[in-house]
């Protein structure tokens, strides 16, 4: 067989389709952002589709944390967490987790999407015969923790909690079950009725796994997400996270009892055949977990910037879709268009908005994810909304609301 010949075949189909992905070359400025320099036109940009969505990545208690750990205890880990890498920053980052939850104990993975793999295979593969569901908008990593755990799968219609217990009940109600969604889905910018799952969950004695990725940090008075703000923290079983969105760092964890956690602990492989983080990292992620638990001022700023851009978008008739959260989706509907807005926007405005493509979002349905920060001023906002009516009469996208 040609290798390469095949490989090059399989980049030319993604190609044909308006897939393949460039990466850009940006670096953010700390201190600036969401100014960014762009190191393919050599000049400076303005980012509106960061994750770091309250910009903690930048701010001064989170990097004076970093810094010190890193001079006292240098750049990596050293090793996994059982052989050698366990620092104590790692089980201070582990408490705040669990205090911020509402638990008894977390742990911390290298990242979101490991957390959700090893923590969802591990639980389902240890449990006799159980059954996920999952909700069909689910992400990726928690789709392959269920494949990784072998266990049978029901996927609900999302956030259909009808179809949810449908499902439930036509299974075997003595066999142990794992109900698994998200809090904000990240590329629409809605939200998961988790009161409504949760008394399912309590009706059918089913485990229930709730992915705050993009909440944790920016809703709830401190930060714990959607299931502090509706007050049902304490009836989800595992609630995961990750420290690279709102938290501004990289990383995920889960929180849960400490049997819950233990298990993992003890069982996933994603956990304990990987180096730990660096005790840097773990430092920098405390020290702003701490700041947001405290302080509401980045959550009131963002919500004020969110609802501006939001409503200057809609004034223009573009085609914002209905977001009840900080994620502002602006509808193209075509791969090769949504690329060609996201060049002209980058090229003619330097305004940077990453084109959402299949597979992460549904053919048909690509778009632009706007991720306004606290830190984008009226005029980052008045120079955004000139660029999207430019790039919008120039590539002629249709206007209509999706
Ligand atoms: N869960 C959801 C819903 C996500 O959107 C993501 C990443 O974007 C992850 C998990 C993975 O998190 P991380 O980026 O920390 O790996």
């Amino acid at each position: 067989m040609d290798y390469e010949q095949f490989f090059a075949d399989r980049i030319a189909a993604l190609k044909d389709e308006g897939r393949y992905r460039r990466f850009a070359q940006l670096e953010r400025r700390a201190g600036r952002f969401p100014a960014a320099f762009d190191h393919v036109r050599g000049d400076e940009v303005t980012v509106w589709c960061s994750n770091d969505y309250l910009g903690m990545g930048q701010h001064p208690q989170v990097l004076a944390a970093f810094h010190d750990a890193a001079d006292r205890l240098g750049a990596g880990a050293g090793g996994t967490r059982n052989i050698s890498g366990n620092t104590h920053e790692h089980i201070l980052l582990e408490r705040e987790l669990a205090d911020l939850h509402g638990k008894e104990a977390a742990l911390t993975f290298t990242s979101g999407y490991v957390a959700n793999d090893a923590a969802i295979s591990t639980l389902a593969k240890l449990l006799p015969g159980c059954i996920i569901y999952s909700d069909a908008y689910n992400h990726n990593s928690m789709i392959e923790g269920i494949r990784h755990s072998g266990a049978e799968k029901r996927i609900f219609k999302h956030n259909d909690t009808a179809d949810l217990e449908k499902l439930i009940l036509a299974d075997d109600p003595a066999r142990p079950k794992l109900i698994a969604f998200e809090s904000v889905y990240s590329m629409d910018g809605d939200v998961g009725p988790l009161a409504a799952f949760c008394d399912i969950a309590e009706r059918h004695n089913a485990l229930t796994y709730l992915d705050e990725v993009h909440a944790v940090g920016m809703y709830g008075p401190r930060g714990g997400g959607v299931a502090e703000r509706d007050g049902v923290m304490h009836r989800i079983d595992i609630i995961q996270g990750t420290l690279a969105k709102a938290f501004g760092c990289v990383g995920g964890y889960i929180a849960g009892s400490t049997t819950l956690i233990d298990v993992v602990r003890f069982y996933a492989p994603g956990f304990i055949f990987s180096s730990a983080m660096p005790p840097a990292v773990a430092a920098a992620a405390r020290a702003s977990i701490q700041h947001l638990k405290a302080s509401e001022a980045e959550r009131a700023e963002q919500r004020r910037v969110v609802a501006e851009v939001k409503a200057r978008l809609k004034a223009e008739g573009l085609p914002v879709l209905p977001s009840t959260t900080h994620i502002v989706p602006v509808m193209v509907g075509d791969p090769d268009l949504c690329r060609a807005a996201s060049d002209e926007l980058l090229d003619r405005h330097r305004v940077y908005i990453q084109p959402i493509n299949y597979p992460t979002v549904a053919r048909g349905t690509e778009r632009l994810r706007i991720t306004p920060t606290p830190q984008h001023s009226a005029a980052d906002i008045q120079h955004l909304v000139l660029a999207l009516r430019d790039v919008w009469q120039k590539l002629m996208i249709p206007r209509k609301a999706a």
